[in-house]
């Protein structure tokens, strides 16, 4: 199957979330399986710097007022696959992030930046480059919102051929790409486009609004969050026209790289293990505790946490439920940055419990390595999470994840309920509600677990036996392309 991607940021060179993590990882697991996966992306100057090798498919005037534009096919870096780059200087050479300026807040030509590349997918699409054209398009998140627009709107114009499939992947619905009316006009799309049944969004223009209703089929990252975001209270004003489009909306998991997330072969680790052998666990779990000052203890139960420090994860109800994770008998370690509050909130945390609780503000891929090896359970305690990947790790290092049953990590992590302890199913804990009390009644919970002596490593086993790699969900995607591929007879 021909496949082209386009996507606004891709790991490592242009990062913000999850989004640049699929786009590396997807099209790989693809065309390990015999597909023919072509990327695309904005030529941000460092997506420039890792070419290795180029040429020109195609040049345009005067793309979206950006001045002239190119498109080449080049090979990047290390990526296996070939990748279309849309060179424009007037609208990606520049500074900064892929959607802010250097010092924050967003660009504001970004829907004229954001409408090119869904152009631009949607112009390889219906006419190929260099005798290239896909069977299907996937697209993710708002960014590439407007690209079955604008293959509807050349379909319309040009010759009857049939068009390719399209999907639309929601990464986050609560990043919309929702502007104001005036920007219309700076599309280039037909202006009977401009209504319900096109980009009309709450009385503006909104970029995802039209991906989702013009798309053959919708997927978003867990088939919890899929649900979800059909809800009222959790569909961000888009639950009625997903629920409008449900037989064409379904969730697929993530993957983790699991070459860079192994425990028999993390050089992050000062010690490496695996599942018939833990032995090397428990060097790591000393080492954490020296490492972050905290009582050296192999009997204590550790709990990590590594995340963005925002309301969505739910690091507050951590802070709440800490006091009696500590009277419980267990350690915390956290690493994360992020608001304010909650930062000084841990800091304080660490000041009241020390030897109990640590806490490092920042960034630190290594640590991060060292806290999903070294402790015994990783927190994540969501209000909200399309998929998580931190609980996808924690499985595959033997350390098995404590919960909120939300989004992914409700179809991800099986709670620890004696019959599925029993089968040998379980892998982890879940909470219900998004309060501090049920996060310290289930820590409460998984520390009794933990000294029964029997249960930690039936969990420990399961988790670390299931398959978190990119396989499974590369086949899944692979039947969803086959559905949109099916869809395109019968549409327009
Ligand atoms: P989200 O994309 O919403 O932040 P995910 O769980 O999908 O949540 O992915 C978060 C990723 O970022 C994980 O790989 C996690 O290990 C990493 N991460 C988050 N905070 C930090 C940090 N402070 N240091 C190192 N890695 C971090």
């Amino acid at each position: 199957m021909k496949i082209l991607f386009p996507v606004s940021e891709l790991y490592p060179y242009v990062k913000t979330g999850g989004l640049a993590d699929v786009a590396e990882a997807l099209p790989k697991a693809l065309s390990a399986l015999g597909h023919d996966v072509r990327l695309l992306i904005p030529a941000y100057p460092a997506v420039k710097a890792a070419i290795t090798s180029v040429r020109a498919v195609f040049d345009d005037g005067n793309l979206f007022g950006g001045g002239p534009a190119r498109i080449w096919l080049a090979a990047l870096g290390g990526l296996p696959v070939p990748v279309y780059l849309l060179d424009s200087d007037g609208l990606f050479e520049r500074p900064g992030g892929p959607y802010q300026r250097p010092g924050g807040g967003d660009w504001p030509d970004n829907p004229r930046r954001f409408a090119a590349l869904s152009w631009a997918a949607a112009r390889i699409g219906w006419d190929g480059a260099d005798g290239w054209r896909p069977d299907v398009i996937h697209g993710h998140d708002w960014q590439t919102g407007l690209m079955p627009a604008y293959l509807a709107a050349f379909r319309r114009a040009g010759p009857d051929r049939r068009r390719p499939g399209t999907v639309l992947t929601i990464h986050n619905l609560a990043y919309q790409g929702q502007f104001a009316p005036s920007v219309f006009g700076d599309l280039g799309l037909p202006a009977d486009f401009a209504g319900l049944n096109g980009v009309e969004y709450y009385g503006g223009i909104g970029f995802l609004k039209a991906g989702l209703l013009l798309a053959d089929r919708v997927s978003t990252v867990s088939p919890t969050y899929a649900d979800e975001i059909r809800r009222p209270e959790t569909g961000f004003g888009l639950d009625g026209l997903l629920r409008g489009r449900s037989g064409r909306v379904s969730g697929i998991v993530n993957g983790v790289d699991t070459t860079v997330w192994n425990p028999a072969d993390d050089p992050f680790l000062p010690a490496r293990y695996e599942a018939a052998d833990l032995a090397g666990k428990a060097v790591c779990k000393a080492h954490l505790q020296a490492e972050m000052d905290l009582a050296p203890d192999p009997h204590v139960p550790v709990f990590g946490a590594v995340a963005r420090l925002t309301y969505h994860k739910g690091l507050d109800l951590l802070l709440g439920a800490t006091a009696s994770l500590v009277a419980g008998g267990g350690q915390l370690v956290l690493l994360g940055s992020g608001e304010p509050a909650l930062e000084a909130g841990f800091h304080d945390l660490a000041a009241a419990y020390p030897g109990r609780v640590a806490v490092r503000i920042g960034y630190d891929e290594g640590l991060s390595h060292r806290i999903q090896a070294g402790a015994d359970s990783i927190l994540v305690p969501s209000r909200s999470e399309p998929c998580g990947l931190t609980q996808l790790y924690a499985l595959r290092y033997g350390s098995p994840p404590l919960v909120r049953r939300t989004g992914g990590l409700a179809d991800t992590v099986v709670n620890a309920e004696p019959w599925a302890v029993a089968e040998g199913v379980a892998t982890g804990f879940q909470f219900d509600d998004a309060t501090p009390g049920a996060l310290a009644g289930t820590l409460a919970w998984a520390m009794e677990r933990y000294r029964d002596g029997v249960t930690w490593p039936l969990l420990q086993a399961a988790g670390m036996a299931t398959d978190v790699g990119w396989g499974a969900s590369a086949q899944a995607y692979l039947t969803l392309y086959d559905r949109a591929i099916g869809d395109v007879a019968g549409f327009v």
